[in-house]
């Protein structure tokens, strides 16, 4: 096997390239994995504006792969070469007080799992135990890929809790995580799906993957055009996944009284955020607020994908070389595309 490996390393805000550094070895308990498809992502932009909260440059980012496995670390013994897996970003440590009481999501020692865009990642040990999945065979690595993304939706789908015959807003309509939340609210029986956003192309993919009202809030005022179709209520469930204090603070306005709001989008520390404190104790609202998701949402988020009930291809906009992860991350931006796939071997 060769030494070195292509790899697109993260210097800093707008700052990438493509270097060649050495292939990673697996220690005892972790895995190496041959990436043959790793799709950009909602986070790749933000680190790529202007960097991670919690990863200083350089380093190799990319999270959303599938590939093989060509090499196992003393112990492993779930996996083995030439299986194809999928993993997520991070897992949970089982140990700490909060995961001790059900909520690994926000665990406090956290292992985490970037390098996707490369040719080959090690797999921590405790994600190869808790939070790697063998792809079948007839699941394209593109596809299995969407794991990450799927884990914290399946996460935010239980908090919010979406009933029969419900009106769903989606804010930051078009985007990934909106698309498999309008999948998933549709799964739940919601009644309506209204997707709220910017990017023509993306609210056409939300319309194909089921919503039943567009609202291109570059157009039209979102709080208005919600309550229209809501009989001047507003909406019974709204998502916000466009991550803006703007969005957050309109959501609040899109809901009905006695609705609930998610919050999905994270906003960047001592962002402050405006509500009307009336309209949410009188009117009773619920603001929910969610991150990542637990190793049992993983395991549910794999199998919504395995088995075909989230519809990923849609959300696939095109196929870029490892030499284009910026390239591809200014196509997120201008809002041109949904996610790109990069191949590390093309
Ligand atoms: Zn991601
Ligand atoms: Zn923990």
């Amino acid at each position: 096997m060769d030494k070195e490996m292509r790899a697109a390393v993260y210097l800093g805000p707008e700052k990438i390239e493509l270097r060649s550094v050495p292939i990673p070895r697996p220690m005892a308990g972790e895995i190496l994995v041959k990436v043959r498809a790793a799709n950009t992502c909602g986070t790749d932009v933000k680190t790529y504006r202007r960097g991670h909260p919690k990863f200083s440059p350089p380093f190799i980012f990319g999270h959303e792969f599938g590939g093989d496995v060509v090499q196992v670390g003393e112990g492993v013994e779930r996996f083995r070469a030439g299986m194809r897996v999928t993993a997520n970003v991070f897992a949970e440590c089982g140990e700490c007080f909060y995961c001790k009481h059900g909520q690994g999501n926000i665990c406090t020692n956290l292992v985490y799992n970037f390098g996707a865009f490369a040719e080959y990642l090690v797999i921590p040990v405790s994600i190869v135990r808790k939070t790697t999945f063998e792809i079948p065979l007839h699941i394209p690595y593109a596809h299995a890929a969407f794991l990450e993304p799927l884990v914290t939706v399946v996460h935010g789908w239980h908090k919010v809790d979406i009933q029969p015959g419900e009106t769903v807003a989606i804010i930051g309509a078009g985007g990934p995580i909106s698309l498999m939340f309008q999948q998933l609210a549709l799964r739940s029986g919601a009644g309506q799906v209204i997707a709220v956003g910017h990017s023509a192309v993306r609210l056409n993919v939300a319309k194909e993957l089921g919503a039943t009202h567009l609202v291109n809030a570059k157009e039209v005022d979102t709080i208005v055009a919600v309550r229209d179709l809501t009989y001047g209520h507003g909406a019974d469930v709204v998502i916000e996944c466009a991550g803006t204090k703007q969005t957050w603070e309109s959501s609040v306005e899109v809901v009905r009284r006695g609705g609930r709001v998610l919050w999905f989008g994270g906003l960047p520390g001592g962002t402050k955020v405006e509500i009307d404190a009336a309209r949410v104790h009188y009117g009773e609202i619920a603001l929910l607020n969610m991150h990542g998701g637990t190793v049992n949402d993983a395991r549910e988020a794999f199998d919504l994908i395995a088995s075909g009930a989230i519809n990923v291809a849609p959300m696939i906009s095109g196929e870029l070389p490892l030499e284009q992860v910026e390239l591809a991350l200014k196509k997120m931006i201008a809002g041109e595309v949904v996610k790109m796939v990069i191949k590390p071997d093309s």
